[in-house]
């Protein structure tokens, strides 16, 4: 029995470069498309926001002189660079699916709608949304929040390199103990970097629970549908 029948999953950019930091590992990739059509054979409905955090994030590029509204553009096709390496990854293992752009650039993706989302989804396709929410000063944490809502997703499950929210960073402090379950209000209230304001907001307001795992040891998406509690829910 799965869990969820329809999901937005969201995969940071950092995360697809593996220990390289930067750029995209290419074992990364694949682990992550088998993963993704492991979950896809069972019949799940699957939305996926990459960000593009690997590549470029334009909030250190205005650090570095960019203009801030450029870097975020640059940033936005940093996460269409990410989304056509993933469709180019399952579609070498046979899964069916479409990269869809918040910002025109036919032929590269055809321009999102949630219906066109949706109606892909319905056929058996992974559907890959891309640049975000097409906006500056945004990030790709609130461009899956907002297309998890608009596309009816059951959760967001938000794949990272941690099993779920601890107290602290427990890459640095060895005291950080891990929360099964926590409310948006108090991820709010005590500051816990699990995505950006806007973003937990957006899922508070619109009550599309965010369930956070670690998305690089294979087999986990599938374990996280099979109901398995190997990460932290956050919800209302
Ligand atoms: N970005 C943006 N609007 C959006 C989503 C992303 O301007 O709706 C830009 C922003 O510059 C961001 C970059 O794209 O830094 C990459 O996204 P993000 O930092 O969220 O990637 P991640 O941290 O998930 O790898």
């Amino acid at each position: 029995m799965k869990k969820f029948k329809r999901i937005l999953l969201k995969l940071s950019g950092e995360s697809l470069a593996g220990e390289q930091k930067q750029g995209i590992n290419a074992e990364r990739l694949n682990d992550y498309a088998r993963q993704i059509k492991e979950i896809a054979d069972m019949g799940v409905e699957i939305g996926i926001v990459i960000g593009g955090g690997n590549i470029f994030r334009g909030l250190s590029g205005a650090g570095k002189g960019f203009d801030r509204v450029k870097g975020d553009q640059m940033g936005m096709c940093a996460t269409v660079i990410n989304s056509l390496a993933l469709s180019s990854a399952l579609d070498a293992i046979g899964q069916p699916n479409i990269v869809l752009t918040a910002i025109r650039m036919e032929p590269i993706g055809e321009f999102y709608t949630k219906w066109k989302a949706i109606e892909a989804m319905k056929s058996g396709k992974v559907v890959i949304m891309s640049a975000g929410t097409g906006c500056p000063y945004f990030t790709t944490d609130t461009g899956s929040s907002l297309r998890g809502i608009e596309i009816e997703a059951d959760v967001m499950l938000k794949g990272t390199r941690v099993d779920g929210i601890y107290t602290a960073d427990p890459e640095k402090d060895p005291k950080a103990t891990k929360f099964t379950d926590i409310t948006y209000a108090d991820v709010i209230a005590k500051g816990l970097k699990v995505m950006d304001i806007t973003a937990t907001a957006m899922c508070m307001q619109n009550n599309l629970p965010i369930y956070v795992f670690n998305m690089d040891i294979v087999g986990n998406l599938k374990k996280v549908i099979d109901g398995e509690n190997i990460g932290t829910l956050v919800h209302n």
